[in-house]
C-alpha cells in the first residue's frame, strides 16, 4: 500500500488551466474572478454579500474590526479551535473568554456559554469545528438577550447546514478558509458572507487600504489593510466550485464507511447530530485515555497512514498559558482531552473507499 497522507487537495488538469489562463491575462490581482468567487459564495451560501481576502484569518480579523471590537472588549470563542480563532482576538486588541467544548461534537457548550459573559463581552465567535456546525439556535438566543454580535468562524464548514441552513449564514457574519485543509482551495484564501450592506462595505474597505470610492473620487477613509485576494487563486478555486457538492458526497460516503469499519472499543467516533449535515473537512475520533495518542501517530505512520492530533486546546498554547495562566484541567477539560487524545484521520475526495477501509484496518489492528 503505498503512503495515505492526511490530506491532498484535489486540483484537477481543468482547475490549473483555468489558473494559467487568468495568469497570461496578466490580470493578476483582485478583479473579476475575485467578483466570481464571492458571487459563487452568495448564490452557494444563499447570502447577500461575499467579500474575498487573502486568508481565513484575514476574514475573521477583518470582521472583528469592522464591529468596532478592540480595546477593553471580550469575545466568548470555544477552548478548542484551530489557533487563529484565538489570534484574531489578540490581534483585534479585544481579550478572548474561553468556553469549554462538547466532546461529542467538539463545538463550544452552549450551557457553558451564559457564565462566561460579562459587561465587556462584545461577542460570540462559535466555530463549526472539523465541518459540524455548532448548535446556532442556543447562540442566536443568548446573542439577542445579551446584545452580542456572532461572527461564525466557518472556515471548516463549507457546505455543512444546520436545520437546513448554511452555517456562516447565522451570524451578523460568517468567515470561511479556503487553505488546502479546507473543502476547495485556493492556495491561501479566505471569504467573509453577511447579509448586512453597511458591514460588508465595512469589510471591503479595510481589505483594501482603506480605500473608498466618494463621489467617484478615491478617498483613503481608514488605516486598512491588503487583505486581497489574487485573481489566478480565485480562479483555481473558480473552477473546484463546480464539483462541490460532488465533493461533499464522496466525503460522505467516505465517513459512512469509517462509522462502519471503525470498530475498536478505545476508539471514540465523532457525532453528528440530527437536524445537521456535516462537511467532514476532518474525520476526528478521540482515543481512550489509556492510550498514547502520540505513539499511535507514529504507529499509523509506519504502517503507512498519515494522521495528526485535529485543533488546539488554545488556552493550553504557549502565548496564552503564559498571559492568562488558566487551569485548562479544570475549565476545559473536554478542550484538553480532545487536543490530547483527538486524531484527525484520512478523508479526502482523492481517496477511494477501498483506502478507507485499508485505513480503518489498520486503526482497528494497532488500537
Ligand atoms: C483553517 C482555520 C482557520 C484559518 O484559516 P486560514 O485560511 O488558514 O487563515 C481559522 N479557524 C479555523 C477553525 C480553521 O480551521
Amino acid at each position: 500500500m503505498e503512503f495515505i497522507p492526511l490530506m491532498k487537495p484535489n486540483i484537477s488538469e481543468e482547475d490549473i488551466e483555468e489558473t494559467c489562463r487568468v495568469l497570461r491575462s496578466g490580470m493578476l490581482i483582485q478583479g473579476k474572478e475575485v467578483e466570481a468567487l464571492e458571487m459563487n459564495f452568495k448564490m452557494y451560501n444563499n447570502i447577500q454579500h461575499a467579500v474575498a481576502a487573502s486568508n481565513g484569518t484575514a476574514t475573521l480579523h477583518l470582521a472583528l474590526l469592522a464591529l468596532g471590537i478592540g480595546k477593553n472588549d471580550e469575545v466568548i470563542i470555544p477552548a478548542f479551535s484551530y489557533i487563529a480563532t484565538a489570534n484574531v482576538v489578540e490581534l483585534a486588541g479585544a481579550t478572548p473568554v474561553f468556553v469549554d467544548i462538547d466532546i461529542d461534537t467538539f463545538n463550544i457548550d452552549t450551557a457553558k456559554i451564559e457564565q462566561a459573559i460579562t459587561k465587556k463581552t462584545k461577542a460570540i465567535i462559535p466555530v463549526h469545528e472539523f465541518g459540524l456546525a455548532a448548535d446556532m439556535a442556543p447562540v442566536i438566543k443568548i446573542a439577542k438577550a445579551h446584545k452580542l454580535y456572532i461572527i461564525e468562524d466557518a472556515a471548516c464548514a463549507l457546505g455543512a447546514t444546520d436545520n437546513g441552513q448554511y452555517t456562516g449564514t447565522f451570524g451578523d457574519a460568517g468567515s470561511f478558509s479556503l487553505h488546502p485543509r479546507k473543502a476547495i482551495t485556493s492556495g491561501e484564501g479566505g471569504m467573509l458572507v453577511t447579509n448586512n450592506e453597511m458591514l460588508a462595505a465595512k469589510f471591503r474597505v479595510l481589505r483594501n487600504h482603506g480605500i473608498e470610492i466618494v463621489n467617484g473620487k478615491m478617498e483613503f477613509v481608514e488605516a486598512g489593510f491588503n487583505y486581497r485576494m489574487t485573481d489566478f487563486q480565485a480562479a483555481l478555486v473558480n473552477s473546484q466550485f463546480k464539483r462541490m457538492n460532488a465533493g461533499l458526497q464522496y466525503k460522505q460516503q467516505f465517513a459512512e464507511i469509517y462509522f462502519k469499519e471503525i470498530t475498536s472499543s478505545l476508539v471514540k467516533l465523532p457525532a453528528v447530530p440530527a437536524g445537521k449535515t456535516h462537511s467532514w473537512q476532518t474525520f476526528h475520533v478521540v482515543l481512550d485515555d489509556a492510550v498514547n495518542r502520540d505513539e499511535i501517530i507514529l504507529k499509523l505512520k509506519d504502517a503507512g497512514v498519515g494522521t495528526n492530533y485535529g485543533a488546539q486546546c488554545m488556552p493550553y498554547m504557549q502565548y496564552y498559558q503564559q498571559k492568562y495562566k488558566l487551569n485548562c484541567s479544570l475549565l476545559f477539560p473536554n478542550a484538553l482531552k480532545a487536543y490530547k487524545q483527538g486524531l484527525a484521520l484520512p478523508l479526502y475526495e482523492k481517496l477511494t473507499g477501498d483506502d478507507i477501509k485499508n485505513i480503518s484496518r489498520i486503526v482497528n489492528q494497532i488500537l
